[in-house]
């Protein structure tokens, strides 16, 4: 048996943004139109892991790997400029929302280790690569994007 899918976009080799964020399912739709919509890029390699970057901040082998990659692959082959951490709600590598006391502290939490991994990898990453951070939060019309500033 076999499946043929169109795709145009085999004999291009540059690519603008590597995005790191958590595989949960819940998100990968809306993750992806924000990405489109509101920053505009239709094009970026993705690094998924369970929790996002959150396991950056244990400074072990998954930052090592992952900085070697973003370089190797993302930045050097395909010509990425930016890297986009991207956190989401209910997050499981956090225990879900159920484990803060509330919104005001899940929230809270997400920025300060958003701010955290930024730091972290702003150390070892070359300076040509700009770090951007977002995250999602619950919204009565589904998501809400927040992008730290
Ligand atoms: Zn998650």
């Amino acid at each position: 048996m076999s499946f043929i899918v169109p795709n145009d976009n085999l004999n291009e080799h540059h690519c603008p943004l590597a995005v790191i964020k958590c595989i949960d399912f819940r998100f990968r739709k809306s993750d992806q139109e924000f990405i489109e919509e509101a920053l505009g890029y239709d094009k970026f390699d993705l690094f998924a892991w369970p929790g996002s970057g959150k396991e950056i901040l244990n400074d072990n082998g998954f930052k090592t790997s992952f900085i070697e990659k973003v370089v190797s692959v993302s930045k050097n082959l395909h010509g990425v400029e930016k890297l986009l951490l991207l956190w989401h709600w209910d997050c499981g590598g956090y225990g879900g929302s159920k484990n803060f006391s509330s919104a005001e502290e899940e929230e809270e939490t997400y920025k300060k280790d958003l701010l955290r991994a930024k730091e972290i990898l702003a150390k070892e990453l070359p300076d040509d690569l700009e770090i951007i951070m977002a995250y999602s939060r619950a919204h009565p019309q589904g998501l809400e994007y927040i992008i730290v500033e």
